[in-house]
């Protein structure tokens, strides 16, 4: 497994934002991610592991980190019995078809998260009423200092929420599914993608929802909406037409200018409803949002 230096991490991120990497690594095995932890160590180097890159936002002049990519054997994705048994990097949309092919269901909520296993546990990703805390049976996490099997409840998760901290990789998760017919899977999946479509924007660069939904009548997206947000633009950023919670790169965004946005957004939702919006997409490094 080689080390390198340098990776552009906007390769990496759905939104295409991001500077480089101190060190990058993409392990196959558990015994190439413990060498890839224990070359951190000895670097003094934190850690960070990246999925799909589906929800990120990287700090425009890089990390001072050693950023792992899951990959062989940590990205595969196999059923065994009622068990859906994955890497920590295996895709959503492979396990999804892993599952539909053994007739299993459960996992039809993920169609339309684009991340990976292991990054839908850290922030125990959801859709239309379901989460990683209803199917996932448990996650094996590797450190540094060790590693071993943790429940959904000794993993602290809630609404897109976990207790893992940088430095804790989430290698293989196991999801308890339920027997289901393969054509019920695919009319629900259908469905599903269907409602999305007609309410995000899909085919564009985005991470995802910027802002949690907050303790209030209205979601994020509608409150964003009726702040006149929507078309807003710094830089190459822009906020979606289609739906107020994206950001999308309209062309060449900076993390800097995702990130002004973000700050405009959370000032006009703090005059106009009172509300303080907490991001949901995930910040790595030295990146300022208040
Ligand atoms: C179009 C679009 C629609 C989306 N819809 C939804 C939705 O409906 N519901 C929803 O919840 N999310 C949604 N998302 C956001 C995103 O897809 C999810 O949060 C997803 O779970 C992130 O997974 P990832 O593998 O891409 O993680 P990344 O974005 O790569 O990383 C997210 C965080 O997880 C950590 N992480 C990733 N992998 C590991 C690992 N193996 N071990 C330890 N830590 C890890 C990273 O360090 C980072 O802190 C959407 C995103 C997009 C672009």
């Amino acid at each position: 497994m080689k080390i390198e230096e340098g990776v552009a991490l906007s390769g990496f991120t759905t939104i295409g934002t991001g500077g480089p990497a101190r060190a990058f690594a993409a392990p196959k095995s558990l015994a190439e991610l413990e060498q890839a932890l224990e070359w951190a160590r000895r670097h003094g180097l934190p850690v960070a592991t990246v999925g799909l890159g589906s929800n990120l936002l990287v700090a425009d002049g890089g990390v001072e980190m050693l950023v792992l990519k899951l990959g062989g054997e940590l990205a595969a994705a196999a059923v065994d019995g009622e068990l859906l048994v994955a890497g920590g990097g295996a895709p959503n949309a492979v396990c999804l078809h892993r599952a539909r092919a053994a007739a299993l269901g459960g996992l039809e909520f993920a169609c339309a998260i684009p991340g990976t296993t292991g990054g839908g546990v850290w922030m125990n990703a959801g859709a239309y009423g379901s989460d990683w805390s209803g199917i996932l049976a448990r996650a094996f996490v590797v450190t540094a200092e060790g590693s071993g099997w943790l429940t959904p409840q000794e993993l602290g998760l809630s609404y897109r929420h976990s207790e893992l901290r940088h430095g804790q990789v989430v290698a293989r998760v196991e999801f308890r599914l339920s027997p289901r017919p393969e054509l019920e899977i695919r009319t629900v999946v259908a469905d599903l993608q269907a409602r999305r479509k007609a309410t995000q924007p899909t085919n564009k660069r985005t991470f995802g929802s910027v802002f949690k939904n907050p303790e209030h009548e209205l979601g994020a997206g509608a409150m964003l909406e009726a702040c006149g947000l929507k078309g807003h633009r710094v830089g190459g950023a822009v906020i979606s037409s289609r739906h107020a919670n994206f950001i999308e790169n309209a062309d060449g965004a900076t993390t800097a200018d995702c990130l002004a946005l973000m700050r405009e957004a959370r000032r006009r939702a703090r005059e106009r409803f009172g509300v303080e919006l907490v991001h949901e997409v995930e910040l790595l490094g030295p990146v300022e949002l208040s």
